[in-house]
């Protein structure tokens, strides 16, 4: 079963403190009460020791007398605290005994010691046990005093509350941090998740279509801001996808229905006995018939490049000696629209398929003959950079408009101008140039100013 997070973070919280609280409250408790239990015992003792120190004195040499009246005021406050004395003088008489002052106070006295301690420290097993002090005088003894008390050590009413308070303390600030972690844990699980699952909303609606939506977390959070950046980014890239793939229907359609239209009014014309079947009207459709079979085998070359592994027959291939091959190639064209073209550039020689990247030159500079007017200049450039070479072919043709510039390498782009020219591309050369580029590991980009020229430049990686 899936929790959710918030559930998941509050629990995780308040396990984490209970589990802290109870360890620091149950070693500070235990701690406390033992060093309170010692504290106790050792200040029952050293009260033992001061009442013997204090009564030494009320014994007067001169007279042999003891000050019975103080024996009998400190007996009987000892008395309360819960300590029972018995005085002797020197020779064994004794001098004061609490038990023979007041024995049922006596009784009472340590019949409620002895409950209250068994009764909240049963595990003690403490009993009344007497402890014998000498007292004496300038080093003389003159009697000695014998202190029973509730061993190894009893509480008092007071210590007993101090002790309550201390853990009602520490159950507070249990209690009290349990509830902070619980709300804490609520607090920061709700600011995650609830961007979480804006995201997953968002994505669920784009994968409906809605790819104009925007995802925006507004959070401090900077994995939450990246997931926002993501989803935008998969949601702007979706639409134009989508808007490319539109187009690319209509293109398509467009580009057959052209020559499809010529060609059958041409042959209706002929069949309806308008027109001889002069070679010159056979020859326009076989023109034609020749456009479509063009883009259909542009479309195949398109898909056997995109097909996931392209087969690339890789060997040292030198751009420059390339982009020579293809001016040569170019030359009747060049000529017949009195273009000049230019290679320049070292041998620049990187691992690669020569026939595709034969292509790719080939489908650059087939586009700036195509988009350059009449004596315009074409330029090829080769050069090498520590990892990379660069090929760059420049034209000073039409140029094209800022916002064709990100499309013109999908399929089937092509500029509303040069779809006016009639140009004859089907807009496909710039897709087969990228996915060969692609397949390298190199890069393609096109800069332009619309009337004065454009530039593309291919970066492929050396070996
Ligand atoms: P096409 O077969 O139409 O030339 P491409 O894929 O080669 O198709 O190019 C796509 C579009 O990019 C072209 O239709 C044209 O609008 C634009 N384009 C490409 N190269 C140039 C260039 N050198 N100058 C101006 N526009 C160009």
């Amino acid at each position: 079963m899936k929790r959710r997070l918030g559930t998941q973070l509050s629990v995780g919280f308040v396990l984490i403190v209970f589990i802290t609280v109870s360890v620091i409250s149950l070693t500070a408790n235990l701690l406390i009460q033992r060093q309170f239990e010692k504290y106790v015992a050792d200040q029952q003792k050293s009260f033992s020791e001061e009442m013997a120190a204090a009564l030494a004195p009320q014994y007067d040499g001169s007279t042999g007398q003891w000050n019975l009246d103080y024996i009998h005021g400190y007996g009987m406050y000892a008395l309360k605290d819960g300590y029972i004395i018995k005085l002797y003088d020197a020779e064994g008489t004794v001098i004061w005994d609490a038990q023979n002052h007041d024995m049922t106070l006596c009784s009472q006295i340590m019949q409620d010691i002895r409950v209250r301690m068994q009764e909240k420290r049963p595990e003690l097993e403490g009993e009344f046990l007497t402890c014998r002090y000498d007292l004496r005088q300038k080093g003389d003894a003159v009697g000695y005093l014998d202190v029973s008390y509730y061993s190894p050590y009893y509480f008092n009413e007071n210590d007993f509350r101090f002790l309550d308070a201390l853990n009602r303390i520490l159950m507070i600030v249990g209690i009290s941090s349990i509830a902070g972690a619980a709300a804490a844990g609520i607090l920061l699980a709700r600011r995650l998740s609830v961007p979480i699952a804006k995201a997953t909303d968002i994505t669920r609606e784009i994968s409906e279509g809605n790819y104009a939506i925007r995802f925006d977390a507004n959070v401090g959070t900077q994995e939450l801001a990246e997931l926002s950046e993501a989803v935008n980014h998969m949601a702007a890239s979706l639409e134009m996808q989508e808007t490319i793939r539109r187009r690319q229907t209509s293109d398509v359609a467009h580009e057959l229905r052209t020559p499809i239209a010529n060609v059958s009014a041409h042959l209706e014309a002929i069949i309806e006995g308008v027109w001889e079947p002069a070679p010159e009207r056979l020859l326009s459709c076989y023109e034609e018939l020749g456009r479509i079979s063009n883009l259909i085998s542009d479309l195949e070359k398109l898909s056997q490049l995109e097909a996931e592994n392209m087969a690339l027959q890789k060997e040292d291939v030198d751009l420059t000696e390339l982009a020579r091959a293809v001016r040569t190639a170019f030359e009747p064209e060049l000529e017949r629209k009195r273009l000049t073209c230019t290679v320049s550039g070292e041998s620049c020689i990187v691992p690669g398929d020569p026939k595709r990247l034969l292509q790719v030159i080939f489908n650059l500079v087939s586009n700036a003959v195509k988009y350059s007017a009449e004596g315009g200049q074409i330029q090829i450039c080769t050069r090498e950079e520590a990892q990379v070479s660069i090929l760059t072919v420049e034209d000073q043709g039409i140029g094209i408009p800022q916002e064709d510039l990100p499309l013109i390498f999908e399929r089937f782009y092509r500029t509303d101008r040069s779809r006016n020219r009639k140009t004859g591309g089907a807009g496909i050369g710039l897709t087969i140039a990228k996915a060969i580029v692609l397949a390298h590991g190199g890069k393609i980009s096109a800069e332009s100013k619309e009337g004065r020229g454009s530039r593309f430049t291919v970066t492929l990686p050396k070996r």
